[in-house]
This record gives C-alpha cells, structure tokens and sequence, in this order.
C-alpha cells in the first residue's frame, strides 16, 4: 500500500467515524525515519486501537485525527524486538544440588519492555505421560498474566517421547504451536533428559514435515562434548575457562552436517539452528542453503562481541552461554554470517538470574548457562551494526526483530511496521550517548554489556497500542501480554527464503 493510499483510508475511517465518536485515531507518532517492510522513509505512524492504521508521509493526516501524537523527529521508528531464544521461569540446577528457578516473564518482560523488545519465544517442557497440549497448559501457569510482553513457545521434546508423540506434534502444529526444540546432547556429564536419540529426531522430523512444523535445534556433538567432559577431568583442566575446549568446533561441525543431513532426508524438513557459535557451523549453514534446504541461523549477541578469553576476566562466567565461547576468527563467521543471508537472528538464550547465580559454578560442568542481556540488546546491537559497521537500518531491524518474526510465523503481525500490523513500535534515540551499567538496567544486578558503548537507546516502547515505556518510566501491566499462536509460512519451510 503506498502512503497516499494509506492516507485515503484513513481519511475515509476518519470521515466515517469521526462524527461518531471523535478522533479517529488513538495515537500518531510523526516525523521520525521509519523502518518498513520496503525501506527507511520519513513518515508518520498511525495506531488505532491494537494495530497500525496506516504508515503515512510526514504530516499526511492531521493533527487533530488523533487522540495523542509522539514527536518522533531525529528518532528512529522501527517494530518492537523480537527475541526468539529465552528461558524465564525457568529451573537450573546449582552445584549444590538445589534448583535455581531463573527471574521469570513479569521481570524480565518489564526489562526488555524498557530494551525496546514486545515479544519473546520460551519453551515448553514435553515431558513423559503428558500430551503436547498439557506440556503448553502447564507452561501458561508461568506466563498468563504474569507477561507484560507478548509471547510464544517452543514445545521442547524431551529424551523419552510419549509413545504417540509424532501424531500429538501434527495436532499442536496445527493447533498454533508448530516449532518443535530438540537436542542432540545432555551438555553436561551429569544431566540426563534433554539429549533425543536420531530415530526419534527422524521420527519428529516426518512429523513436522508433515504437520507444516520447523524443528529449532540445540546441536552438539554428544559424543565429543563428552569425551572432552571426561579428558579436561581426567587432566584436571576443570576450569570454566576451558569450556571451549569441551564444547568445541568439532563438535558444532559434526552435529549440524548430521542433523541437517538428517534433514535432508525427510523432504519438507526445515530447521532453525539456535545459538550458532563457530565458523563450523556458519560453513553447515551455508552449505545447506546453497543446496535449496530450508535451513535458518541464529547466534547470541554474546558470541558476536566475546569470545573465549573473556573467560579469564573477573565473574567471566557472566559472558559464558552454553555451548561456548569461542575464537576471533569463530566471531568473524558469525559476523560475516549476517551478511551473506546464513545467520538471521539474534537472541538471547536469556536466563536471568543475580550475579550471585551466575557465578556460583565455576567449573566446566556446573557453569550457570545462558544470560542477562534482553533490555541491552537492541542498544548493544545498535551500536555494533547500525554505529560500528555500517549496517543500514533494515538489516539491523531484520536481525532483531523482522526475521525471527517471519522464520517463526508472526510475519507480519510482529516485526513490521505496516498497516494492520500489530501496534508494536519502538522509538530510538540516536543521540544518546554513554554507557551500559547495570545500575541503569531493570533485569537484574549483573549485566555481561557493563561499560559497552551506547549510540542509540529505545526511548519509547508501546505494545499493541499501549505506550508501555516511555520517558523512563513503566506503565505495563503483568496481564498486557498475549500468547501468540503461529504458523509458519510456506515459504519458509520450502526453501531457503531470507
Ligand atoms: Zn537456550
């Protein structure tokens, strides 16, 4: 739809309507540079209740169409974040043996809120002698009303699948839950439970091919992980900062060519490799695509910026997310991945807990996983793509909000800022300066970006309509966000699209 278009239909809305009830329109924000679908124009966006009405030229629609207007002149307007890769809520065991449960939607959610980011994608857990649709009711007890964000999950499949697990997949594809998690280890020598045997993962992958599913992968070799576990204690090298060594580039290798291969073999599979950590598996990536197979990247804004000599700075676990750290030359693939179309995201694999937690473990096999790191990340990443490489603006929106939309299904409800769109909308400050400090933050007492430049930062954050963040302060609510049922597009699962 052109601007002049979208302008007639407001128009029309407003002609219709006003007499009615007044403005038409809840809210416009003008004059910034706004991020669409086809490029970053000057324009003005306007919201009518949960969704966009229209992306209009500057001052196309009259100022008193509008209940409320936001100034967004020198500001940048792009889709609220979309974070595909977060664990809230969610248990980890302490070498002491007790469970940790990590800060859970209500905090973290207010976090990323003040970050910039409306939506996140966690898990639920499919455990033994339970359906698929029971692991997904189970898991709204952590999350309804308790999310100021709105969200999704992950059916995460656990090593003994329910006899009848494939039919139940095809059903909870079709029922709106069509990304499936699987892993190809345990991770750890002492943790049993995640690791899917290959006839199973052969099985789900029939199922969802299919049902229309996309499997989301957590690839390691198990056997390598493992035999490393078994080598760096035998040696006595059980410091976290050997954690490349066990979960290593080897490893990334062979698991991502076996499963992709496993892939391949079941037509109609496609898959997201989660936290891509190493040149090894970039090389997987693009080596697939380059045969047509539908295979999609993400990494973690850890693994672009560290790399496994920040393990020997002091609490360096905070930089750790497994598997792990790995070289300059591993970060550049990664970086280079972002540019030849073979890495598409950038999560989090958010797991936020205090700085206490984060550092309780300090070997190879109790290190706490994941991280703190959804309120910096569209500023961090800002800074690193938009401010030190000179990413254009769409390519920065496409890797943290518009492709983990498209790849998992929300296209173009999230991630884009387009006429019938969800309202989801962040205004960024390209003139703040500073630096990131924990103090600032609202997600916990650490942060892995303390001290990281600052060249731009979300000033407004509004959530299907409602303004959840602005000037500072927080005006969500526990209840504001919704369970977001997907499907994914057949042109993701037909080849490699994006
Ligand atoms: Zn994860």
């Amino acid at each position: 739809m052109s601007a002049g278009q979208a302008t007639g239909k407001v128009s029309k809305l407003h002609e219709n309507r006003r007499r009615k009830v007044g403005n038409v329109l809840d809210l416009i924000i003008r004059g910034g540079d706004v991020v669409t679908p086809h490029g970053v124009q000057k324009g003005d966006v306007a919201i009518q209740g949960e969704t966009i009405a229209a992306v209009t030229a500057p001052d196309a629609l009259a100022a008193d169409l509008a209940n409320r207007t936001i100034d967004a002149s020198g500001k940048i307007v792009m889709p609220g974040g979309i974070d595909p890769h977060v664990h809230l809520h969610h248990p980890w065991i302490k070498p002491d043996g007790t469970t940790l449960t990590t800060a859970g939607p209500e905090q973290v959610g207010r976090a990323a809120l003040f970050g910039g980011t409306t939506t996140f994608i966690d898990f639920a857990y499919w455990r033994e002698n339970a359906t698929a649709l029971q692991a997904i009711e189970a898991r709204d007890k952590d999350f309804v009303g308790k999310s100021p964000c709105d969200w999704a999950y992950h059916i995460m499949l656990h090593s003994e699948p329910p006899p009848a697990f494939s039919g139940q997949l095809v059903e909870a594809i079709q029922a709106g839950f069509p990304t499936l998690k699987i892993f190809t280890t345990n991770i750890l020598p002492k943790r049993t439970g995640r690791m899917i045997d290959f006839g199973d993962i052969w099985e789900a992958f029939q199922a969802l091919a299919k049902g229309g599913g996309l499997g989301v992968i957590h690839a390691e070799d198990n056997d390598i992980v493992m035999h490393m576990y078994a080598r760096l204690i035998r040696e006595g090298r059980v410091g976290f900062e050997h954690l490349a060594e066990a979960h290593n580039t080897l490893s990334e290798d062979l698991s991502f060519r076996r499963i992709i291969r496993l892939a391949e073999s079941v037509p109609g599979t496609a898959l997201y490799m989660m936290h891509v950590s190493a040149a090894t598996g970039v090389a997987a990536i693009a080596e697939a695509r380059a045969k047509r197979l539908p295979i999609y990247g993400e990494t973690l804004h850890q693994y672009m910026l560290y790399t496994a000599e920040d393990y020997k700075r002091p609490n360096g676990q905070m930089y750790h997310t497994y598997p792990s750290l790995k070289s300059k030359e591993d970060q550049k693939a990664l970086w280079d991945g972002t540019l030849a179309g073979n890495i598409h995201c950038v999560a989090t694999d958010e797991l936020c807990c205090t700085l206490r937690d984060k550092t309780v473990g300090n070997r190879i096999d109790d290190t706490t996983g994941g991280n703190s790191g959804v309120e910096p990340r569209l500023g961090v990443m800002y800074t690193e793509m938009v401010t030190r490489r000179g990413y254009s603006l769409s390519r920065y929106v496409d890797l943290v909000s518009s492709n983990a939309a498209k790849i998992m299904g929300l296209y173009p409800r999230k991630g884009a800022l387009a006429a019938g769109s969800d309202a989801d909308v962040t205004i960024l400050d390209p003139t703040r300066r500073g630096k990131v400090r924990a103090e600032d933050l609202h997600e916990t007492d650490y942060t892995p970006w303390e001290g990281h430049d600052i060249y731009a930062w979300p000033v407004v954050t509004i959530l299907r309509g409602k303004v959840m963040v602005e000037g500072g302060n927080y005006f969500g609510a526990p209840s504001d966000g919704k369970y977001l049922k997907r499907k994914i597009p057949a042109m993701i699962l037909d080849g490699p699209a994006l």
